[in-house]
């Protein structure tokens, strides 16, 4: 099936929604080396839609990681869980900060699947992140 294409004024919508932070790792795309995507929650591939509510966005490792997964087995259990929804599901229920704010703890079976597919502690996300928190300019301080 051939790629389908969003406007770049539904992008401005989808971006701007989420204050230019990809919606799983919480990295903000200007201090990104990362393209940022308009990602597909439920995939084109599972019958996803262009409709706002199945869009969100996405730095492109976690897109990448993400690809076409709607499930992912939790690390602790071993259980196959839907991912993390930005649309439906609110982040804060499922993942947290550690104190200094670079790394994510997986709270939820669901945080902890997509924790471990994204691979939402990359090192170059923690590197970011510690540069952020030092330059006072995280995006959750
Ligand atoms: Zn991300």
């Amino acid at each position: 099936m051939p790629r389908r294409k969003i406007s770049p004024s539904k992008r401005l919508v989808i971006a701007t929604r989420a204050a230019f932070l990809c919606e799983y790792c919480r990295t903000p795309e200007d201090v990104s080396t990362d393209v940022f995507n308009i990602e597909h929650v439920n995939p084109v591939l599972h019958g996803g839609t262009d409709a706002d509510n199945n869009l969100a966005y996405s730095c492109g490792g976690c897109n990448g990681n993400k690809h076409f997964h709607i499930s992912w087995n939790d690390p602790t259990t071993g259980e196959l869980v839907p991912l993390f929804h930005p649309r439906k599901d609110k982040w804060q229920e499922h993942f947290s900060w550690s104190d200094d704010l670079t790394l994510l703890t997986g709270l939820t079976p669901k945080g902890r699947a997509t924790m471990d597919l994204l691979k939402m502690n990359r090192p170059g996300l923690v590197n970011l992140r510690k540069a952020l928190f030092s330059y006072k300019a995280h995006p959750d301080m």
